[in-house]
């Protein structure tokens, strides 16, 4: 799955009693303990984010590109690039050319559905020492308490580990040729689920640039005000962070309170959501129950 591994950002658990300082952009970054996700307050995202410095929560975590980070951003553009010129050569005109736009415009939603069904389970289940998720667990869950701090990644920084997961599967692409339609799809997938946590990161910025306005306006990036409507206690909506626009449907059909309902009959386990508010309990599981 392409959503695997997407960045470093903070926790809900913490990392506790360790003090370390780092300097970028003038900012001091101090390790502290990071308060339960429930103790947030809701205020506005632009609000929110204002001025303050970054914080991380995440044991290793860090500001700085280090060289795996732009090596392994470089490689997946690299290869995202290859594969774009080979699917070119691929297209041609008329019934491919069409083919391949609704492999495209598919691949936009798909990535858009998958990201918010990754986010809502790394909001809601796990904690940092869960296997192989429990970075991301606790940087996700740490991001509602210091949102702004993702603001202060560079792009390496930012996208190096879902680059990581893109590196192979981009790989495959080139190694195997499949219908137009199918490639047109998986490539844009995985090329946004890379992506996805700059477009998330952009949606935190007090100015966005021109042409990311832009996008942001047209719809096809996530806004700030779609995202702002996550970051609201009890973080239990809008989850979808490429460009927003499976976030309607997902939450106006409870789509995430049936996902939570199906993990409590088949292991038991609640959501953090549901800690935060028990009326989504009752949501989730039928007026009737407790
Ligand atoms: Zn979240
Ligand atoms: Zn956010």
């Amino acid at each position: 799955m392409a959503f695997v591994g997407v960045s470093a950002w903070s926790t809900v658990t913490g990392v506790r009693g360790t003090k370390c300082v780092e300097k970028r952009r003038r900012c001091t970054v101090s390790v502290v303990e990071t308060p339960r996700v429930g103790s947030v307050r809701t205020e506005p995202l632009k609000e929110k984010n204002r001025g303050r410095e970054p914080v991380l929560h995440t044991e290793g975590d860090k500001l700085q590109d280090e060289p795996w980070m732009i090596g392994s951003v470089l490689g997946a553009g690299m290869l995202a690039a290859a594969e774009a010129i080979s699917l070119s050569t691929q297209v041609g005109s008329g019934f491919g050319l069409a083919t391949a736009l609704l492999g495209v415009a598919a691949g936009y939603l798909f990535a858009d559905a998958g990201s918010g069904i990754y986010h809502w389970a790394l909001d809601n289940y796990g904690t940092k020492d869960t296997p192989v998720f429990g970075y991301q667990i606790e940087a996700f869950q740490g991001h509602h308490a210091s949102p702004w701090t993702i603001t202060n990644r560079g792009l390496f920084n930012n996208i190096s580990r879902p680059a990581i997961v893109g590196i192979p599967m981009f790989a495959l692409m080139l190694a195997f040729q499949m219908p137009v339609a199918v490639e047109a799809f998986l490539c844009t997938t995985v090329t946004l689920s890379v992506l996805a946590q700059e477009f998330h990161k952009w949606s935190h910025m007090q100015r966005p640039s021109a042409p990311v306005k832009f996008l942001m306006a047209a719809g096809l990036l996530i806004s700030t005000k779609v995202h702002g409507q996550h970051h609201r206690n009890p973080f239990e909506g809008n989850y979808c962070i490429v460009n927003g626009v499976c976030n309607d449907f997902l939450d106006r059909t409870k789509f995430f309170r049936k996902l939570e309902g199906l993990v409590y009959a088949l292991t038991g386990n609640t959501p953090i959501c549901w800690d935060l508010d028990p009326s989504l309990k009752v949501e989730a599981l039928g007026e009737s129950s407790t």
